[in-house]
């Protein structure tokens, strides 16, 4: 049984935006994520929802309709989405009831659709910004497939470490990095790992650039400092879905990560998509978490509700596009290099959550938890370069010829998800999209 469904997700729901009832869009009426945007005519950054091929300004829309609550008139307002989250979930789940209304085919007499030129700017022409002023952010390893094939590779001696089914693992990213694409992901100098045991680490642009496909998810209210969120309120602290793309400098990685885990073969930049699905519209799409196999132990009391294990998986078709230099100057679309599912997470993102505050640390609102590598269990099914070519010495061979261990400049990479259903709209996260710009090489030139 499906629990939270409402007038916001009926199939039959149409929107006076004709593209928004377009089978394989993104965006349909039943969607409506928010995000931040600016855009030719006005560079302000503002919160806007998605529909179909354009965004509708939240904040004019707020000033000119009576129908939002004084808070939330004032949260979109800003130029991110913290304020709104801080709200919580209940009054996010009234803003965009709210705005379904607005957008529906049937209203012919709101303001919206009188101002529509005004109000609603085509896709096209707008430039989309980090969802929220991010002031945390941390990355787990809830991805079990990945784990394991990613351990093989890197710590074949202890591929899935004895913690990982009892312990959501993570570590505590960087914020100021987060970005929402195409360019800007600059390929990072750093200590790449030495040739031999003993011997002296070299030094230069990583030469093993990776991507992670992560979803990743927004806080609400959060927590106060030494009050833990509870496993049974965790999932309404999550205001909504996005996708990551956790950029891994291998190499480095490999080199630096012991005994404190990764640092600057992750910081120097994390993907996210512009738009945050909200929660309440992916409730057709909730699924149960990962069934344990025989053996595996019951997750400990603080991190075992019943509510989350029935429904607190996600059901997301992910995909890796895959976009070189070389294919663009001959107008060669990009490929689709690999395909997973959310579904395939070891751990909730509401465990995630409880298990993070659970020592008493404070979750702030706009806060972004990535949710680890999210492999499946097929072999077109691993999430990132070092899984699918085996650490680089399996490179795939792309329909023009070129090949690819690990990425190279001028690689673009773009992530999309998708939630279908029988009986339901088909909902998407739209891109999130990152290209591989060269490495700067004058300050290694200027210690020569
Ligand atoms: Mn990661």
């Amino acid at each position: 049984m499906i629990e939270n469904l409402d007038e916001t997700h009926d199939p039959a729901r149409r929107s006076f935006v004709e593209a928004a009832n377009d089978a394989d869009s993104d965006f349909p009426i039943q969607n409506l994520p928010v995000g931040v945007f600016s855009n030719t005519a006005d560079s302000a950054l503002r919160v806007g929802v998605a529909i179909g091929n354009h965004v509708l300004d939240l904040k004019k829309v707020s000033l000119a309709s009576e129908r939002f609550a004084e808070p939330v008139r004032n949260a979109l307002q800003e130029s991110s989405l913290n304020a709104l989250f801080a709200l919580g979930r209940s009054a996010i789940r009234d803003t965009r009831r709210i705005i379904g209304d607005m957008l529906d085919h049937g209203s012919s007499g709101n303001q919206v659709r009188r101002h529509a030129a005004d109000l609603l700017t085509p896709m096209e022409e707008c430039t989309f910004h980090v969802p929220t002023k991010v002031a945390n952010y941390t990355d787990f390893y809830a991805g079990i497939y990945h784990a394991r094939a990613a351990g093989a590779l890197l710590t074949p001696e202890d591929p899935l470490p004895a913690n990982y089914k009892w312990i959501p693992i993570g570590y505590h990213g960087r914020a100021s990095s987060v970005q929402v694409g195409p360019g800007g992901v600059r390929r990072p100098l750093g200590q790449r790992p030495p040739a031999a045991s003993g011997a002296v680490p070299s030094f230069g642009p990583c030469e093993r650039l990776d991507f992670e496909l992560e979803m990743g998810f927004y806080l609400a209210t959060g927590n106060r400092l030494g009050r833990p969120i509870p496993i049974n309120e965790a999932s309404d602290e999550i205001v909504g879905f996005s996708l990551l793309n956790d950029w891994s400098a291998r190499d480095i990685q490999r080199w630096e990560m012991y005994p404190l885990g990764p640092f600057l073969s992750k910081s120097f930049a994390t993907s996210v998509s512009p738009w945050v699905v909200i929660t309440d519209a992916l409730a057709p799409f909730r699924t149960a978490a990962l069934s344990r196999p025989e053996g595996d132990p019951r997750p400990l009391d603080y991190l075992f509700d019943v509510a989350d294990q029935a429904g607190g998986g996600l059901d997301v078709h992910l995909r890796v596009l895959l976009s070189t230099e070389k294919m663009r100057s001959t107008d060669e679309r990009a490929i689709e290099i690999l395909t997973s599912n959310a579904k395939y997470l070891y751990w909730t993102p509401a465990q995630m959550v409880a298990h993070h505050t659970i020592n008493g640390c404070n979750l702030q609102p706009g806060d972004l938890i990535g949710t680890g590598t999210i492999s499946g269990p097929s072999s077109a099914e691993l999430s990132s370069m070092l899984e699918f070519t085996g650490a680089g010495l399996n490179p795939i061979t792309l329909a023009n010829g070129e090949r690819r261990g690990f990425l190279q400049d001028g690689d673009e990479i773009t992530f999309r998800g998708r939630c279908s259903r029988q009986g339901f709209a088909s909902i998407g996260f739209g891109s999130c999209v990152g290209r591989i710009e060269s490495a700067d090489l004058s300050i290694a030139r200027a210690n020569h």
